[in-house]
């Protein structure tokens, strides 16, 4: 393969300087510099330019990193299994391509089945319960390191203190999304701009802000709500087979899982999901961005394994950016 010109040297160097600094500005400070379809559009820009010329792909690139670096305000968490992100479908043909993909890694001719969740579009955090407890919660970070927010996670009311049933297990990890509704998301910008305080770009901006606050009474008083999607360590009950299984497990030890989430089988399926939920989108009470596949099998989660940042075996299958003028930091967006 023929080496870059030096213009698309360049050209990949400023992408990656573009993208790095709009997800600090993100990630860390919860300021985002553009909207999401912008940073999506660069993003794949980038993503094409590296699959053109491999050498290009640096370990810097934010195609081959999660999220960014914690805030040192807050005690930092290692994650014993990283939390990582998801690879994007843009259309039904990049879902097709993907759910060929899926099928020929793992040998089967007949649909598969996935579960499909909607996508949450607030933040991603662990919590950690022992023997029952809540133990430890964390932010996702950069995938490696989190953000201890403890304190903050026990004033959510989604969040349980004590998992609930007979046999519960002695060491849980489970992963989810904290979000903030439209309703309670309103009532805040309303109350910061009387008090002439910071009002928030988007509810997924106004629950990254709230929940990384120093002074937890200050994330009391911030409607959040938790949605639990999955589990990264579990010890002393018997490992679910499925994913569907562990979100029965979940539920049955009080973890509140999204209503929405439904199994099905082949990809004509999950584009039925898919265009019920758009359709629905506006009557949740909350921001989603797309819709999310799950390969439902664990053995089968397990045999098409992880590409650098993201699961094989799950994909989120975006909505297409909404018509609207955002004002924010005094900058028009036309998204
Ligand atoms: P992502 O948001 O595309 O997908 C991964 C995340 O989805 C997970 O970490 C989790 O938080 C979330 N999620 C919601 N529901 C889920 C479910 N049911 N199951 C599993 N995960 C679920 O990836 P990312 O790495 O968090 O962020 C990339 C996105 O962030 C970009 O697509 C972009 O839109 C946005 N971004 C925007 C800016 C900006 O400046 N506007 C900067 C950086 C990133």
């Amino acid at each position: 393969m023929s080496q870059p010109s030096q213009d698309i040297i360049q050209k990949a160097q400023h992408l990656r300087d573009q993208l790095n600094d709009w997800s600090y500005r993100y990630y860390v400070l919860d300021d985002p510099a553009v909207p999401d379809a912008e940073y999506d559009r660069i993003y794949r820009e980038l993503q094409a330019l590296e699959a053109a010329h491999p050498s290009l792909v640096s370990a810097d690139s934010p195609t081959q990193r999660v999220g960014d670096v914690p805030l040192e305000a807050f005690d930092q968490v290692q994650h014993e299994v990283p939390m990582l992100s998801l690879d994007n479908a843009f259309d039904d043909d990049e879902l097709r391509a993907f759910d060929k993909r899926v099928r020929e890694r793992l040998d089967v001719s007949d649909a598969v089945d996935y579960v499909a969740e909607p996508k949450l579009d607030g933040l991603a955090i662990s919590l950690l319960y022992l023997d029952g407890e809540l133990a430890r919660a964390a932010t996702r970070g950069d995938g490696q390191t989190g953000e201890n927010i403890t304190v903050n996670a026990r004033t959510i009311r989604s969040v349980p203190l004590t998992l609930r049933g007979d046999k519960v297990p002695s060491r849980l990890e489970v992963r989810g999304e904290v979000v903030m509704p439209h309703e309670g998301f309103a009532a805040l910008n309303a109350r910061q701009e009387e008090a002439e305080q910071k009002v928030f770009a988007n509810p997924r901006n106004a629950a990254a802000g709230s929940l990384r606050q120093l002074d937890s009474r200050i994330t009391a008083s911030r409607p959040l709500e938790f949605y639990a999607y999955s589990m990264a360590q579990l010890e002393g009950v018997p490992e679910p087979a499925t994913h569907s299984d562990m979100l029965d497990a979940l539920r049955s030890w009080n973890l509140r899982v999204n209503p929405e989430v439904r199994v099905c089988a082949g990809v004509e399926a999950l584009l039925d999901f898919y265009h019920g939920i758009l359709e629905k989108r506006d009557r949740l009470g909350y921001d989603i961005d797309g819709v999310v596949y799950k390969v439902n099998r664990f053995d089968w989660q397990r045999d098409l394994g992880f590409v650098s940042r993201a699961p094989r075996w799950a994909i989120a299958h975006k909505f297409p950016a909404q018509e609207e003028l955002t004002v924010l930091n005094g900058v028009d967006w036309q998204v």
